[in-house]
């Protein structure tokens, strides 16, 4: 039995310590990301399976997901959709392991709406900056400017509360999602190349071929302009270079 002392002390630590779910079905590998996990501050819960994923999330919503790709059963693609399906977890950061010669797969991944993507094998230590890389990007996206509110036409960015609608309607944009429309909006009419989107929206990766970012930020982009339905169109290509947000004329 825990003393009234004891049971606080342990509610304010859960309320504030971060909370990741670690779904992978190689045991040695989910230990090694738990236990790095954990040495850095996290509180760590781990599923072998992705039906066994989905049921951890339906019980208590992690800050963040660590999610193998290959897993027996659900794939780690299909716990994505599904959790991307509902509103409670559309926006729920992951970050996604792919196997070394699926890098076409961890494009995919991406399409499929994961923050980030880690290729096996990793050093736990590149987790670990990763797993706070997002966390910190979607934290500076709620408290950066504290309650600054961005509007572009129907578009409505609350950067104090993470919150994006179109015409009132919730956005449920993921974490990475919410960043690039935001640097776009912060600086609409004026082109943004993919390297400066990757600094301000990402964390950017050493050691990824230029191929990879660029159809990283391409992948975020078209997921993007498909969540802003018509309006996506406002978010402008300029080829070989990157991406601006130009508002039509007469639209505050
Ligand atoms: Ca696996």
């Amino acid at each position: 039995m825990n003393t009234l002392a004891e049971d606080i002390m342990e509610a304010t630590k859960s309320a504030t310590v971060p909370r990741v779910l670690v779904v992978e079905d190689e045991p040695d590998i989910a230990a090694l990301i738990a236990y790095q996990l954990t040495r850095e501050g996290f509180r760590v819960a781990t599923a072998g399976n992705g039906n066994e994923a989905l049921e951890a999330v339906e019980r208590e919503i992690p800050d963040l997901l660590v999610l193998d790709r290959m897993l027996p059963g659900l794939s780690g693609d299909e716990v994505l959709v599904r959790l991307r399906a509902e509103a409670a977890t559309a926006t729920l950061p992951v970050l996604m392991l792919t196997a070394k010669r699926e890098q076409e797969d961890r494009i995919e991944g991406l399409e499929l709406g994961a923050d980030d993507y880690l290729t096996k094998p990793f050093s736990p230590r590149e987790l670990v900056l990763r797993v706070q890389a997002i966390l910190r990007r979607m934290h500076d996206s709620s408290n950066a400017s504290g309650g600054r509110i961005l509007r572009a036409g129907p578009i409505r960015l609350d950067v104090d509360s993470h919150r994006s609608t179109i015409d009132d309607e919730e956005l449920n944009l993921t974490p990475t999602e919410f960043r690039l429309l935001q640097v776009l909006m912060e600086r609409r009419g004026r082109t943004q190349s993919r390297k400066q989107l990757l600094e301000k929206a990402w964390a950017v990766e050493a050691g990824v071929s230029d191929r990879i970012q660029t159809r990283t930020v391409d992948m975020h982009v078209r997921r993007l302009r498909a969540k802003l339905g018509p309006v996506g169109d406002w978010i402008k290509t300029v080829r070989g270079f990157g991406y601006r947000l130009k508002v039509p004329e007469g639209v505050e």
